[in-house]
């Protein structure tokens, strides 16, 4: 039996790469800050299959005795500060969990088994303000925040650390990637969140930033689908994960209200705190190495993600609400 350690597994990538694991037999191990927390929001499908054990990203004696207690075959570090809004609050934090903790792991796996396979969430922030339209595995990086420029360390040493200590670690750099479990806090789940509030009549209005910013959206669940293909291949690599489309906020509000039956237009109200400063090349990504290494693909394109979001959201506050 394959055993997993995954770091993050409270979040939205960590609970759906539980579930595709625990499908595959393995047995799951998750290292979190806060085992009480994480155990109480774990959804219904992980609660007593996965197991749960405290480690502090800051502190290397912990994840050398974590990796010998449990002898994963596979790490996944998936837990991170998060982008967003967040991306240039507490930037010496940021560089010690996002960047830093990524070396500790590296130097655990070659302390406790040099065989464990690596596998780090990167970011395509790592481009920051891009020079190319579609941006891939050779684009020239530009972080543009404290969060895109840890990232960017962790994959230079996991680059190194597989060139030098041949260790089996890799950096999926991901695009955005969105589900029913995505946080509030980020555009996507505040427009399904909100448009589903406004069907209940619970809401009036939704406040937006800029309506033209366009992101490539995938689904999470393919996406943490290619990490786990990443650590299955006879050498590791490093591989951009995206659906090489671009969607503008605004036509994820038009599909979000449109699938209630709504017209966005008499809904949305201004909100200057969440512009961002536009961005001169398009946020796209180019999978198609993932393709030829990996086979994969996404499999929920853009109109099923954001109906899938607004039916979730629309369930849960009938739930909620009842
Ligand atoms: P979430 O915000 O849903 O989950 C992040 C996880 O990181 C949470 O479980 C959280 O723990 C944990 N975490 C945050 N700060 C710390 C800390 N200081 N110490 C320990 N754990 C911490 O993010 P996603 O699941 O969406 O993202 C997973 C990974 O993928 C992240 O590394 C992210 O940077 C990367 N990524 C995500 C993208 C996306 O669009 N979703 C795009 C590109 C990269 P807790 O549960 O305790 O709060």
């Amino acid at each position: 039996m394959k055993t997993a350690l995954i770091t993050g597994l409270g979040g939205q990538d960590g609970s759906y790469l539980a579930e595709l694991l625990l499908e595959k037999g393995y047995r799951i191990i998750g290292a979190v800050r806060d085992v009480r927390r994480t155990e109480d929001s774990l959804p219904i499908t992980l609660k007593n299959k996965v197991e749960l054990v405290a480690w502090s990203m800051l502190i290397q004696e912990e994840m050398v005795s974590v990796m010998r207690h449990y002898q994963p075959t596979e790490l996944y570090n998936l837990a991170a500060y998060s982008s967003g809004a967040g991306m240039y609050d507490d930037p010496v934090g940021i560089g010690e969990v996002n960047g830093l903790s990524v070396v500790r792991m590296l130097e655990a796996v070659r302390e406790v088994n040099i065989g464990i396979r690596f596998c780090q969430a990167s970011s395509r922030e790592v481009f920051g303000e891009s020079f190319e339209g579609l941006q891939t595995e050779c684009t020239r990086v530009n972080p543009r925040s404290p969060y895109g420029a840890a990232k960017l360390y962790a994959d230079s040493m996991i680059r190194i650390y597989r060139q030098h200590y041949g260790l089996f670690a890799c950096s999926a750099i991901l695009f955005n990637h969105e589900s029913p479990r995505r946080s509030l806090g980020f555009v996507t789940r505040k427009i399904t969140h909100g448009a589903a509030k406004i069907k209940l009549g619970l809401s009036q209005e939704l406040y937006l930033g800029n309506l033209n910013a366009c992101r490539d959206w995938g689904f999470a669940g393919d996406y943490v689908r290619a990490m786990w293909l990443m650590l299955q291949q006879s050498q590791p690599t490093d591989c951009v994960i995206a659906t090489g489309e671009s969607h503008s906020v605004r036509e994820f509000c038009a599909r979000a209200f449109t699938h209630l039956g709504l017209d966005y237009r008499q809904f949305l109200a201004d909100e200057p705190a969440a512009y961002r400063p536009a961005e001169s090349v398009p946020l796209v990504g180019d999978a198609r190495k993932a393709k030829e290494v990996l086979g994969w693909e996404p499999q929920i394109r853009f109109c099923q993600l954001v109906d899938m979001m607004v039916d979730a959201d629309l369930q849960m506050l009938k739930e909620k609400n009842n």
